[in-house]
């Protein structure tokens, strides 16, 4: 990323955030992971229980490996976890202290939108633990929820099916062709606007390209 895109993109986030404050939800902007991990460290030094969804941010910026070597028995990966023993995670994630999480875009209104094919990563930023630190680079910025849902349809969801080795459409094309494929990834689609529950939902912007 260009110093003067990033810098653009910077000021966008300064409007997320703002927008984000109306709807009950926290922003914060840092300029690099580490900086994101001492925050982190602080936001969730008394947790007993701490797990994530699925997220590419969180494994390049190196939370996801943080939270391995320095909450030891308090963050529970499902990416070390046997397969037999991921739906039980999955459930448990519902009484964590800290549920860490990307977003698949998010607004200038301060609306994060999202589509997930399990459905266990929306239901737990829904409700259930009682903090969700989204982690997001600048990219998953859009203007409104119909560029958001462009942005699903053209980038996150295709590179997503790529990796995750799905027999779709967008696999092979770049673009959704709203399929009823067995390896469909889109199932639920979720718009989190103003919260009740003030600052549960934290979003922390590092000021890079990170995730899809
Ligand atoms: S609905 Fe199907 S084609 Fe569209 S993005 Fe999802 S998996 Fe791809």
């Amino acid at each position: 990323m260009t110093q003067a895109i990033k810098q653009s993109l910077t000021n966008r986030a300064q409007k997320v955030i703002a927008a984000l404050e109306k709807n009950n939800m926290k922003g914060y902007l840092v300029d690099t992971p580490d900086e994101a991990k001492k925050l982190i460290a602080e936001l969730i030094k008394d947790d007993k229980l701490i797990m994530s969804g699925g997220s590419m941010t969180l494994a390049e910026t190196g939370i996801q490996a943080f939270l391995n070597e320095n909450y030891k028995g308090i963050y529970l990966d499902r990416d070390t976890c046997p397969p037999e023993e991921i739906p039980a995670l999955m459930r448990r994630a519902f009484c964590a202290d800290t549920y860490f999480v990307s977003t698949n875009a998010i607004t200038e209104d301060g609306e994060l939108y999202n589509i997930d094919g399990n459905g266990n990563r929306v239901a737990a930023m829904i409700f259930g633990p009682k903090q969700v630190i989204v982690v997001a680079g600048l990219n998953k910025i859009v203007t409104d929820l119909d560029a958001a849902r462009d942005r699903l349809d053209t980038i996150a969801s295709p590179a997503n099916c790529i990796r995750l080795k799905r027999n779709t459409p967008c696999a092979v094309t770049g673009h959704c062709a709203k399929c009823k494929s067995p390896d469909c990834i889109c199932s639920d689609f979720v718009v989190m606007g103003h919260q009740r529950d003030k600052d549960r939902i934290k979003v922390i912007f590092i000021a890079d390209e990170y995730g899809y």
